[in-house]
């Protein structure tokens, strides 16, 4: 790794890096599919089961004998019913059929259902003038998830329909990875807490409230290490404890101290005791960033350390943590999915640095729209919450003009 970086690295260059470095948990434990949302497959799920596992009707009608299906119009007889979870049993004869819901198990003899729309009932018997295709309404037994198929593959982060395949195929327990443990803490002489009073000059730590909520929604395990002094006697002690028995973080998320001025130690001690890869990015805002690895002597861990500023804190965080803490979380990637949206709002932009927005974004009769929010500095952290999406202007991309098409990451899900 390289110990200082004079150029700052676009943001590409900094994920192919941070990527390298990443290696991902592997101890695996066995949990009930119920706390399984949100957690990484550890092993891929193959099927045992044809799910459905019979063919089955999907609609509330009348399941037709085999040589039935094309003749029309037709009088058949009917003789018996099939439910869900209840089944016709016996022989369906040429002439006749059987009243069947939606989910009921096929007949034997069956292969075809008419929808009760289209019949006319006349006592024990129904007609229907409609041409009836062979297989029509008949869900096939396996057609979801077949028998000895792939259901679900290592690596894949639980959604709510994968707890519903789980569930399908009978897996009531899942092989997953331990969650990451992330340790969090915020750096300044200037912070309290948010309980603390506040002297003249000092702020709240705000940072350390979002990071902890962005890494919940992540579903990693956050450690909350508190406020710590820009002093590198305290700085080295609670770097050695995120690596300690106590702690045993993967990975640690540290905000401000890593820009150029006297009070920013953070650099100068994770270099002597790890390693930098990089410090400065070529992205607004967000351009002091220690990335790194800390290495004790009981352990080591990934650092990130985040900007001061709270806007530039989300921002390298979505635009670089994110990523980095689902690949250590043993996932495969999922990349922020973008929004093209007309920028009603003009935007300078610098060529050679990647530059977020906070935007807002509508839905209008010709598709989406953006503007920025009037409030763009990256100490102001209401932007934030009034914007509803970053707009992603890339390293290469210049100046935006009213009415210009621009990427935007929708906060939708995300935040
Ligand atoms: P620094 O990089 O440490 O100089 O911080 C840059 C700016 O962000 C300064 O104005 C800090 O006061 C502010 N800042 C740093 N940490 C936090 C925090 N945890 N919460 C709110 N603002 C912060
Ligand atoms: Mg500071």
């Amino acid at each position: 790794m390289k110990s200082d970086a004079p150029v700052p690295l676009p943001l590409a260059e900094a994920r192919r890096r941070i990527t390298a470095a990443i290696r991902p948990v592997s101890d695996i434990e066995r949990i009930p599919l119920i706390d399984a949302l949100d957690r990484v497959l550890a092993e891929d799920l193959v099927s045992t089961v044809d799910v459905p596992a019979h063919d089955n009707s999907a609609m509330d009608g009348y399941a037709l004998p085999r040589d039935r299906s094309a003749v029309a119009p037709t009088t058949l007889r009917i003789v018996g019913e099939a439910r869900a979870g209840r089944p016709h049993v016996g022989p369906v004869p040429a002439d006749a059929c059987v009243r069947i819901m939606t989910g009921a198990v096929m007949p034997a003899d069956c292969d075809a259902v008419v929808a009760q729309e289209e019949v006319v009932i006349d006592g024990e018997r129904i007609r229907y003038a409609s041409t009836i295709r062979p297989g029509q309404h008949r869900r096939l037994a396996g057609e979801d998830i077949a028998a000895g198929s792939l259901a679900l593959r290592r690596g894949r982060r639980l959604v709510p329909s994968d707890l519903g395949i789980a569930a399908s195929i009978g897996s009531a327990e899942l092989a997953v990875f331990r969650r990451p443990r992330v340790a969090v803490f915020s750096t300044g002489n200037e912070l309290r807490d948010v309980d603390e009073a506040l002297d003249v000059g000092a702020i709240r730590d705000a940072n350390r409230h979002t990071v902890l909520g962005m890494l919940r929604r992540l579903g990693v395990e956050a450690i909350d290490l508190g406020i710590v002094r820009d002093d590198p006697l305290a700085l080295a002690a609670v770097l050695t404890r995120a690596c300690s028995n106590e702690v045993r973080a993967d990975a640690i998320v540290t905000s401000g101290g890593v820009s150029v001025g006297d009070a920013d130690h953070t650099r100068a001690v994770m270099a002597r005791m790890g390693a930098i890869d990089f410090w400065t990015l070529a992205v607004k805002p967000g351009r002091p960033m220690a990335f790194g690895r800390v290495t004790t002597d009981r352990g080591s861990a990934l650092l990130f350390g985040l900007p001061g500023n709270p806007v530039a804190v989300m921002v390298v965080f979505y635009a670089l943590v994110r990523d980095a803490l689902i690949a250590i979380s043993g996932a495969t990637a999922e990349p922020l999915v973008a929004v093209r949206a007309v920028c009603d709002s003009a935007i300078g932009k610098a060529i050679g640095r990647a530059e977020f927005v906070r935007g807002v974004l509508t839905d209008r009769v010709d598709g989406w729209h953006v503007r920025a929010t009037q409030a763009q500095g990256s100490g102001v952290l209401r932007s934030m919450s009034e914007a509803n999406g970053l707009i992603v202007l890339d390293h290469q991309h210049g100046p935006v003009a009213a009415g210009d098409p621009v990427d935007v990451w929708p906060f939708h899900g995300l935040i």
